[in-house]
């Protein structure tokens, strides 16, 4: 699978069928701990964000660093960096996609994750 082909990963609970996002050791309602693996999709939508103006180390954008909660189709709340230009194209509800890239430097090793990019720009 290539990088660009990653997709985000839910964890959906044999016991009650909550998903779980990131992955956790036991599920957040049931305590259950056996899961299968769901897609969590290909779109979400932005609930809330934060802007970061100390961003700590290692991060190489510029700042303001940009921070959202992003909410999927199934329900699962996902936290991660915005891939967004100008902070005034933040709104709540605007339809993003997680993309796959570098998310900052620790150590002189580079940290990778899912970041939410929109999936229109203006
Ligand atoms: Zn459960």
């Amino acid at each position: 699978m290539s990088e660009e082909e990653r997709k985000m990963i839910g964890f959906k609970c044999k016991g009650c069928g909550r998903i779980n996002y990131p992955k956790r050791a036991r599920c957040l309602t049931c305590k259950g701990m056996e899961f299968e693996e769901v897609e969590l999709g290909e779109e979400c939508e932005l609930v809330t964000y934060t802007q970061v103006y100390n961003p700590p180390a290692g991060y190489k954008g510029d700042p303001p660093l940009m921070l959202g909660i992003v909410k999927f189709p199934n329900g699962v709340l996902a936290m991660g960096q915005l891939a967004i230009d100008h902070p005034k194209d933040l709104k709540l509800g605007a339809k993003l996609r997680p993309i796959w890239g570098m998310l900052r430097e620790i150590g002189g090793k580079e940290v990778f994750g899912f970041k939410f990019e929109l999936t229109k720009k203006e």
